[in-house]
Parts: C-alpha cells; sequence; structure tokens
C-alpha cells in the first residue's frame, strides 16, 4: 500500500513540480513508514544535501499531498537520513487552505526578531578565504572583534553570489557570540524600504526610526536597492548618524562601489565610504575547489580532487553557482546509487542542458497561485472583493511586481483594469503579511517555487 502511494504521490508532484524535479530529487527519496497511530510520515532520503533541497523548496506540497493521499486531516513528516532520523517535524493540515504548520524547525523564511534576523548557518569558520575575499574577510573579522572601532561603516562590495551575504551573517553571528550583550540587526534594504513604506502608513515613522536607532550593529544587505527611494534614504540619513555618531558599527553590501551607486543622494554615498570599503571578486580554481572540498566535509561527503577540479572548472561564474553543480552531481549519485567519479561528475554537468528557464509572464504568475487558490483568471479579474478572491488577487499583484518588469498601471489593468495605486497597496498588503506570518511566507515561497520551476 504504501508503494502505490508514493508511486501516486510521485505522479503528483511531477504535475505540480515537472518531471526533472521528481526524477532528480523526489526519486532519491523513499517512503520508509507510515505510522498511521502517530500520523507520521517517514521519508529516508540518501544524504543530508538531498533532504535539504527537498525540504527547502517542497515541504508544502510533501506535507499537503501525503495527507490527503493518506486520508488524514494532518500528518506530521520525520526525515531520515542515513539512519539517523533528522530533526525535521513538520505538521499540516490535508487541505490546501489555509496550510497550518504546528511545529516546523526548518529553517524559518523570516527568521526570529530576537535573533535579530541571522542565519546561523553562515560563519566565519565555514567561509573559505582566498585571494578573492580575503581582504573583505579580514576586515569583517576585524569588526566582529571591535564592532564599532575600527571600519565604521564597513562597505564590502561585488557580484551575485560571491558571499557577501554570507560574510554579512558571519559578522552578526560572531558578535552575538563573541559581545552578547551587543543588539545586533540584520536588515535587507529592500525589507527596509518595505517596512519604512509601512511605518509611513500606519503611521509608525516615530517606532521604526527608534527600532534601528536603538541597535548597536546594523548589517544592512544589498544597499543598492535604497536607490531611488527618497523618502527612505531621508530616514536612512538620520539613523546612520545617530549610530555613528553613536560609535554603533554600521555594515554595508552591494553590487558596486558607493560612488557608482545610482540614485543614491550623495551625502549618503560619501557616508558609506567613510570607514572601509572592499571588494570581493570571483575566485580563482583552487579557491574554488578548496569551497568545494568544505562543502563535501561538512556534509560527510568524500569529494576526490579530480572531481572537484572538475566541478571547479565548469563554474566560472559565482560561488552559488558552484555550488549548484556539485549539489547536481550529489543527489544524481545519490538517486542511482554510484560513487562520485569523475564519469559521474560529467555525465551530470556536461549533459546539462541549457536552462530553458519559463520565462515570467503573467501567464506563469496566474498558473502558479491558481494552483494554490482555485479561482479563475475570470474571478480573479472581476470586480468581485470577496475576501478571498482579493487575497488572491493581492498575491498575483505581489509575484507580478516581483518577478516581471512590467509597469504597476500594467499589472493593474491585466487585473481588471485596477489602477496602479491598489496594486502598490496589494504589494505592501502581502509584504508586510510575510514579514508577519511565517506559515504565509512559507506558502508565498512555494508558490515562488513554482514559478521558478
Ligand atoms: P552574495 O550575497 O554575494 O550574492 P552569498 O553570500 O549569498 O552571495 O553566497 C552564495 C552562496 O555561496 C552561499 O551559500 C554561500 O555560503 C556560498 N559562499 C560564497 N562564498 C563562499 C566562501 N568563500 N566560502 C564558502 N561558501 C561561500
Ligand atoms: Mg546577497
Amino acid at each position: 500500500m504504501i508503494t502505490n502511494i508514493w508511486e501516486e504521490f510521485l505522479d503528483i508532484v511531477r504535475q505540480e513540480a515537472g518531471s526533472r524535479v521528481v526524477e532528480t530529487w523526489f526519486k532519491a527519496v523513499q517512503l520508509k513508514n507510515w505510522d498511521a497511530a502517530q500520523k507520521t510520515v517517514y521519508l529516508q532520503a540518501p544524504n543530508a544535501f538531498v533532504r535539504n533541497w527537498l525540504a527547502g523548496k517542497y515541504t508544502i506540497l510533501i506535507q499537503i499531498t501525503l495527507a490527503r493521499l493518506l486520508h488524514v486531516d494532518e500528518l506530521k513528516v520525520h526525515f531520515l537520513v542515513g539512519q539517523k532520523e533528522e530533526v525535521d517535524t513538520t505538521v499540516a493540515k490535508a487541505c490546501y487552505l489555509p496550510v497550518v504548520t504546528k511545529k516546523s524547525r526548518l529553517p524559518a523564511a523570516i527568521p526570529s526578531k530576537s535573533n535579530g534576523y541571522l542565519n546561523k548557518q553562515y560563519l566565519f569558520e565555514n567561509f573559505v578565504v582566498g585571494p578573492s575575499n580575503s581582504l573583505a574577510y579580514a576586515a569583517a573579522q576585524a569588526v566582529a572583534e571591535k564592532p564599532g572601532t575600527v571600519y565604521n561603516p564597513l562597505f564590502m562590495y561585488g557580484g551575485s553570489g560571491l558571499g557577501k551575504t554570507h560574510l554579512l551573517h558571519a559578522i552578526g553571528n560572531a558578535i552575538k557570540q563573541n559581545h552578547p550583550q551587543l543588539a545586533v540587526l540584520y536588515q535587507t534594504a529592500d525589507r527596509f524600504v518595505n517596512e519604512f513604506i509601512n511605518a509611513i502608513r500606519f503611521d509608525k515613522v516615530h517606532r521604526f526610526k527608534a527600532k534601528y536607532q536603538n541597535v548597536d550593529v546594523l548589517l544592512i544587505d544589498d544597499i543598492q536597492f535604497i536607490s531611488n527611494k527618497d523618502q527612505t534614504q531621508e530616514a536612512f540619513f538620520h539613523i546612520f548618524n545617530i549610530l555613528h555618531e553613536t560609535h554603533k558599527q554600521i555594515i554595508f553590501s552591494s553590487d558596486m562601489v558607493p560612488q557608482n551607486l545610482k540614485g543614491i543622494a550623495e551625502r549618503l554615498r560619501s557616508r558609506m565610504a567613510w570607514g572601509l570599503v572592499t571588494d570581493i571578486y570571483i575566485p580563482k580554481l583552487e579557491t574554488k575547489v578548496a569551497i568545494l572540498k568544505k562543502k563535501a566535509h561538512a556534509n560527510n561527503e568524500i569529494l576526490s580532487d579530480e572531481v572537484a577540479h572538475f566541478i571547479a572548472n565548469m563554474v566560472d561564474s559565482n560561488i552559488r553557482e558552484l555550488e549548484g553543480a556539485f549539489i547536481r552531481v550529489i543527489a544524481f549519485a545519490a538517486l542511482t546509487k554510484q560513487s562520485m567519479s569523475l564519469t559521474l561528475a560529467q555525465k551530470v554537468l556536461l549533459n546539462k542542458k541549457p536552462d530553458h528557464k519559463r520565462p515570467v509572464d503573467f501567464a506563469v504568475i496566474v498558473s502558479s497561485v491558481t494552483k494554490y487558490y482555485s479561482y479563475s483568471l475570470q474571478e480573479l479579474q472581476s470586480k468581485s472583493r470577496s475576501k478571498d478572491i482579493s487575497h488572491a488577487r493581492h498575491i498575483i499583484m505581489f509575484l507580478m511586481k516581483k518577478f516581471t518588469d512590467k509597469s504597476l498601471r500594467d499589472i493593474g489593468l491585466f487585473l481588471g483594469g485596477r489602477d496602479h495605486s491598489t496594486v502598490m497597496h496589494a504589494y505592501n498588503k502581502i509584504e508586510n503579511a510575510i514579514e508577519q506570518d511565517a506559515h504565509f511566507a512559507q506558502k508565498v515561497r512555494a508558490i515562488e517555487q513554482d514559478i521558478a520551476c
């Protein structure tokens, strides 16, 4: 019976997520046991990579589909890796709406505020240092040791996927550990902007400023996203001045040097360069190999020199891509129960078809959202203001603004001739709900995954 259920489950996932996802990932997992008394499903993953990948992207889909197939209202999912039981325990209702996760130990989409939004996985210890990032690393360590005294602000810039976010969290985590009395806050610039917009809307600018002015260490990721947001820049300018005057540490990451940041006021740009400005660039082969080896070691995988060199040579763009290539090889090895040889790595990476990512247009977004909210396009475009339809419509507006470069006006027109301020309002509303409600955030993430597939 269990085998049938798993086959049925795979069929559904194939429709929902595509056959490539099933062949590469889900087929590497087995439904080990179904404990009806405890309403618990045991899934056996071949290694932590596969488990993390699936749990990160498909938790909701796994939960709701299995609960429906097993005819229960809610169930727990335990992942087993090797012989060990993994920490993940999730409970979900068997219907599409709402998905209730009573107890989830997966990394939260939005880390708890008491934690200063820090991701505990990003540490100095698991960051590999090479010529491409050694200056940034040394500066980050110096700042973590003596916040507010050496380089203030510290400004790190470089291309995507090169480790800026990792270093920012590493600084925050190290300060939390070495100086537990200090208040550390990590924030991405786009979340900062949205928080500010909401503060204006709900008349809470005072509270907003107080929140940021009272920290000891402020880490702002991707500061380029405050460009052209004049009011936010104004608010940030004052926060910056207060923090700097009181010797609180400020750290920025960005995709370019302060002076090249377009749409950011000169007085702010010059302040960003007051301390130390340091770059991170694409690593050379040796560093890439060292990163692969470290990642393999951390996951108890054995990676030979020749395979590591091969993968490192295949990826020139950035470390995120490098990780992706490595994970594909590991997943394939687990799936086919082979060890990680050069031949196998070649098969996976050389045969990889060019990424024909679906262009994200309105149709893709509507199709993904309507998998989770069962309304027709006509209903979504209609004048209906029923709470549920409006909610689904707001999510669509949010995703259209996020994933396409269409104007607010175009989005509004498509969704029943609504005006741009309605779309902006919807965007803020959903952004806010994501901030406030981890379950909802998880659901939106699942839809976003679907759009990306
Ligand atoms: P960025 O913020 O520059 O776009 P990230 O910090 O998100 O990049 O890094 C992308 C991925 O690469 C992360 O998983 C990160 O842990 C990893 N990574 C980047 N640089 C290193 C490094 N030097 N050592 C280990 N992992 C790294
Ligand atoms: Mg980043």
